[in-house]
């Protein structure tokens, strides 16, 4: 290995909740790997994932700079399993080595300057170094006393240098960003997510594939009685959510023609309902298709007139796949929050067409009978019905 004083710039990663799973261990890691190369494997340069006790070294190519490092970083921050992102230097297995680079580490930095307190923490992977955390911690602390002059302070410093000792090398750095947390995707199968053009639903996307779900997104559009931006918007949203999964899919029922039909049908008030379950019926029918086994919708109670407690009863009858609701319990304002942090909002926010624009009734029914849409989809024959929606589906691939 030729180093530099810094040594050579990488990244390292924490792990979340993947560390505390037994035996399912292996599993979780090698999920985690395959979602890190995915999430890398276009910024131009080799990546190479290194497995450690407890945490992944993502190291570049020899000679890469720090903005390299600074890249992949930004990349793993969206992917769910990790809960620590730190950007290191690697360095030789050598006391002096450690000592120099974070002599150099600290070199040219405003709060260093300014006589911020410090403490440096060590962590041995390896118990073979020559010596234990304590007396590395002493031994670098008194180094970089000496030469910046910083108080020491253990129980809450301002600035912490990291020692962390592994089987090949030594890591060195100060502070770093949070994860996202949550599994890795793929690691609790795979859903189906119901897709607007709204707010709730790509946060309710969100929510599952943090939770280790991979999901595909499921767009009805109101083609060819709409235009067609309500599928752009959809396209939106599932390429900023794809940065968290990667080689996502969105798939697009035009769903126009469908809901002439239950327009139709009368039955005014419940025609919301009615199109609702239509599309569980549909989204269930193309999550067989997919070896989806859930479906996800962005419901939250009371919300609108659909989302009443009996509305969302009648919803859940009308398919055999659990529906799974993120954000039932969450305000407008949290949903919102979360929107804005992941990237979603100023897309949702956008003006568009959406399919149930078209179905506006004057008073929408809160407490549909199941009995009374029952009767409405055997006139519509739903059951069919819904089987030709999900076989005029179009698949939109998102990159590449
Ligand atoms: P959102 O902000 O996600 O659009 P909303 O508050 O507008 O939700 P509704 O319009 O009642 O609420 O929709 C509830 C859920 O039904 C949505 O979160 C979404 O999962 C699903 N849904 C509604 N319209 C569509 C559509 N055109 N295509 C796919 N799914 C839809
Ligand atoms: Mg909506």
């Amino acid at each position: 290995m030729s180093m530099s004083a810094l040594g050579e710039p990488c990244v390292l990663l924490k792990l979340g909740e993947v560390v505390l799973k037994g035996k399912n261990r292996e599993l979780f890691e090698r999920s985690l790997q395959a979602n890190i190369k995915a999430a890398v494997g276009d910024l131009g340069f080799r990546v190479d994932v290194r497995q450690r006790h407890g945490v992944i070294a993502l190291l570049l190519p020899e000679g890469s700079g720090a903005e390299r490092a600074d890249a992949v970083a930004e990349r793993v921050g969206y992917v769910p399993g990790l809960v620590w992102i730190h950007r290191a230097w690697r360095v030789a297995k050598d006391p002096a080595a450690v000592t120099k680079a974070a002599i150099e580490l600290l070199a040219d930095r405003e709060d260093v300057r300014r006589g911020v307190s410090f403490a440096v923490r060590s962590r041995r992977r390896d118990k073979r170094f020559p010596l234990t955390s304590a007396q590395l911690d002493r031994s670098v602390g008194g180094e970089l006393n000496d030469i910046y002059g910083l108080p020491v302070n253990l129980k809450n410093p301002d600035l912490v240098v990291s020692i962390e000792v592994d089987r090949d090398e030594v890591f060195v750095y100060t502070g770093g960003q949070p994860g996202q947390g949550g599994l890795p995707v793929g690691t609790s199968g795979r859903g189906l997510v119901l897709m607007s053009g709204g707010i709730d639903s790509p946060v309710a996307a969100y929510r599952m594939m943090r939770r280790g779900l991979r999901v595909d997104f499921l767009h009805f559009s109101g083609v060819p009685f709409t235009t067609s931006e309500s599928i752009y918007k959809a396209y939106a949203l599932a390429r900023a959510l794809d940065r968290f999964q990667s080689r996502s899919r969105l798939w697009v029922v035009p769903f126009g023609k469908a809901q002439q039909s239950i327009k139709a049908a009368g039955h005014d008030r419940l025609a919301v309902i009615s199109q609702r379950r239509l599309m569980l019926k549909t989204a269930e029918e193309v999550a067989r298709r997919l070896k989806a086994g859930a479906l996800i919708t962005g419901d939250s109670l009371g919300q609108v007139s659909s989302q009443t407690l009996q509305n969302i009863t009648a919803q859940d009858d009308a398919v055999g796949l659990p529906i799974l609701r993120p954000l039932i319990g969450l305000d407008k304002t949290e949903i919102i929050a979360e929107a804005r942090r992941i990237g979603t909002l100023e897309i949702s926010e956008l003006p568009d067409e959406d399919c149930c624009t078209l179905l506006a009734p004057r008073r929408a029914e809160t407490a549909a009978k199941i009995a009374d849409l029952k009767q409405i989809e055997r006139r519509l024959d739903a059951g069919e019905l819904a089987v030709q929606l999900a076989g005029s589906l179009q698949e939109y691939r998102l990159r590449g």
